[in-house]
């Protein structure tokens, strides 16, 4: 896992979300792909890391209204369906990476 990961640039663009690392790397996500990732204790039972959220509950029009950054290691998003508790941290948003650069490390693995 990449330490001393960092946050650049964090576009909402209608659906999408763009977010540009420190070193360079870029992710997209559409909002409603990041949403049912959302590790917050209202979606994931936290003993068990079981998802409590219906991915079919899930908007496929949800868009980002806005985002926060939490300090320097997460990234607090406020979805359009009202949900808000989730926060992402880099190094898990950085996992979700959807790039063929990311996919490709994983099955590295
Ligand atoms: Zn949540
Ligand atoms: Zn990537």
């Amino acid at each position: 896992m990449a330490t001393g990961i960092g946050v650049n640039n964090v576009t909402i663009d209608g659906q999408n979300i763009h977010i540009e690392w420190n070193d360079g790397h870029k992710s997209e996500w559409t909002a409603t792909s990041l949403r049912i990732s959302c590790g917050c204790a209202q979606c994931v039972e936290e003993w068990s890391r079981r998802q409590l959220l219906d991915p079919a509950s899930v908007p496929l029009d949800l868009k980002a209204e806005d985002y926060l950054m939490v300090g320097r290691y997460a990234v607090q998003f406020l979805w359009s369906d009202g949900h808000f508790t989730g926060i992402f941290p880099f190094d898990v948003l950085r996992d979700l990476c959807n790039c063929d650069v990311c996919k490709a490390e994983r099955e590295d693995e």
